[in-house]
Parts: structure tokens; sequence; C-alpha cells
């Protein structure tokens, strides 16, 4: 698959890569920092991603707002969002189901945790049938 990871921390994004290249996946990543740069990818011209993976607290554009604009995009608003976030705020997420999301994942605080959660995800949405552009 690929995958569009946003996320405005190095080190969760190097966790992340980490995870990929644990799980000898053929799984391309796409990384961008924040909603804005995301959706300036996703509105290139550029092969659409097929799931993509969103942080909630950045800056510039955070993931509700992102999710807000993917969603008035025809194009690509059935692009799976799966949210992966600290934040436990039960408003963050009947905010991001409202909207529409494929998930919600709280990111464990253990390494060996975070691994094996989106080994999960990402061996879930390995099974599904794709949107694909
Ligand atoms: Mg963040």
């Amino acid at each position: 698959m690929d995958i569009l990871f946003i996320e405005d921390d190095a080190i969760e994004t190097m966790k992340f890569q980490r995870t990929l290249s644990k799980l000898n996946s053929k799984h391309k990543l796409i990384e961008a920092r924040n909603g804005e740069e995301a959706l300036e990818f996703l509105q290139s011209e550029k092969k659409l991603p097929d799931v993509i993976l969103l942080d909630l607290n950045m800056p510039r554009m955070n993931g509700i707002e992102f999710l807000g604009k993917l969603k008035q995009h025809d194009k690509i608003k059935y692009l799976p969002t799966v949210v992966l976030t600290t934040s436990e705020n039960r408003d963050d997420l009947l905010e991001c189901y409202k909207i529409g999301i494929a998930g919600y994942i709280i990111k464990p605080l253990k390494y060996e945790d975070y691994e094996a959660k989106l080994k999960t995800v990402l061996e879930y949405w390995s099974i599904n049938e794709l949107v694909k552009a």
C-alpha cells in the first residue's frame, strides 16, 4: 500500500519508519508534516495513497481541520483515514467520527505496543478493497 503519514513530530515519524522496516513490508511511505502539506500532496497530480494515517495535534493545519478539507474534495474524500493520536479527548474522537474516519488509534507509550497496534492496522487495510484513484 501507499501510506500517507501525516505527523509533525520527527520522533513519531522515525518510530513509524522503524515499524515499517521491521515488518519487512512493501508499503511505500509518503510523509507530510501537517495538514497543509498533506493536502498539497493530495491535490498534486501524484498518485493517491491507499490509506492515510493522521496525527491530530499539528501546527498550521491540525488533523481535524485536515479531515474537514479532505471531505470537501470529491477525488480524495473516500480515502480511508486512520487517526493516530495521543489524544484521549472524547470530543476529538466524536468529531473525527462525525466528519468521517476509518479508525481512531491511541498511540501507546511503549514501543512494542505501538508496533503491535500499527501492525494490526496495516494488516487490516492490506486485506481491504481500496478506493484507488
Ligand atoms: Mg503532533
